[in-house]
């Protein structure tokens, strides 16, 4: 429906090119609501060039270059003599491209790109846009698959901000944010790399050793967990996956405050991967109960560090209450 929509509506603009119009000017809030959302339609539509009668030469992102007015600037036009409202068809003829000869690196670009694709002139379809959700071009618009993409970007950016809250502890934020892109060099991760090794996890020699098993599934990691979210005052683990953990942390809710809850969730990630590294380097084994005195230290000792700031200063009694 929005494709169609989108196409509808490319074609009854004629003159106007929908991505350049100034949503202020629109006289219907209907037609006002759908130019407000031209930011995020971008980012899954994209034109397909046919005879070139209905795309802007300017506007649409009819080349791998992307959209050619963000890459002239606004003197594009005028350097290659181009007009701002010229359609892709009005710059070629039945022999060649009608530009003149580049005066940039960029013009030389786009004409060495220009010559890699058919004429639009001698093309008989028409011009039209599909909508691509993650690299996939999908004949029916998908209301859930869109969504999911726009949904976990939401999350993305929440967990971005629950990463590096204020008066985060540098090294624990650092690494929570390289797990939580699953790049530190798990076995399951050097096996993918072509490594020759044995894919059993660290801490419990059993499990394989990849990110989810690793810090929320590996029996000595939920140990952990589970003396970290006592203290804390949660009765009962919430999170079991990724996912779930990183929406864990980025939420609020009524047991503590979310700043200790998000220090204590980087402090056991970052503890739970040291403690992984010094039993493949060192062969030094220490139980849960040992990591969790480390743990409850390092928050002791930031809490104290940080107690001119206004949301610390209720935390250590906070972190100390079920102590
Ligand atoms: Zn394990």
């Amino acid at each position: 429906m929005i494709l169609f929509g989108f196409n509808g509506f490319a074609s009854r603009l004629r003159d106007k090119n929908f991505w350049s119009i100034d949503q202020n000017k629109a006289t219907s809030s209907t037609w006002r609501s759908l130019l407000s959302l031209r930011d995020l339609a971008a980012r899954f539509l994209r034109p397909k060039l046919g005879n070139g009668q209905l795309l802007s030469f300017w506007h649409d992102h009819s080349t791998t270059l992307g959209r050619l007015i963000e890459r002239f600037g606004d003197s594009g036009p005028r350097e290659l003599s181009i007009s701002i409202s010229a359609k892709v068809s009005d710059d070629c003829d039945n022999i060649g491209w009608l530009l003149r000869g580049a005066r940039s690196p960029a013009a030389e670009e786009l004409q060495t790109y220009l010559t890699t694709i058919p004429l639009p002139t001698i093309t008989s379809s028409t011009d039209h846009y599909v909508w691509k959700v993650n690299g996939d071009e999908l004949v029916e618009f998908s209301t859930s698959k869109t969504w999911n993409v726009v949904r976990n970007r939401g999350v993305e950016q929440a967990w971005t901000r629950s990463i590096w809250f204020k008066g985060h502890i540098p090294r624990h934020a650092f690494t929570s944010w390289v797990v939580h892109q699953d790049r530190l060099p798990t076995r399951s991760r050097l096996l993918r790399w072509g490594m020759n090794i044995s894919s059993s996890c660290y801490l419990c020699g059993t499990g394989e050793e990849d990110r989810d098993h690793l810090f929320l599934k590996c029996e000595i990691s939920e140990a952990l967990w589970i003396l970290a979210l006592q203290r804390l005052g949660y009765s009962f683990r919430a999170f079991h996956t990724w996912t779930s953990f990183a929406d864990w942390t980025a939420t609020r809710d009524s047991v503590t405050s979310r700043t200790l809850k998000q220090m204590v969730a980087q402090a056991t990630t970052y503890n739970i991967w040291i403690e992984r590294n010094t039993r493949l380097h060192a062969q030094e084994f220490r139980t849960p109960a040992v990591l969790f005195k480390i743990i409850d230290r390092s928050i002791k000792d930031a809490i104290l560090g940080r107690r001119k700031l206004k949301k610390f200063q209720l935390l250590m009694q906070l972190w100390i209450r079920y102590e």
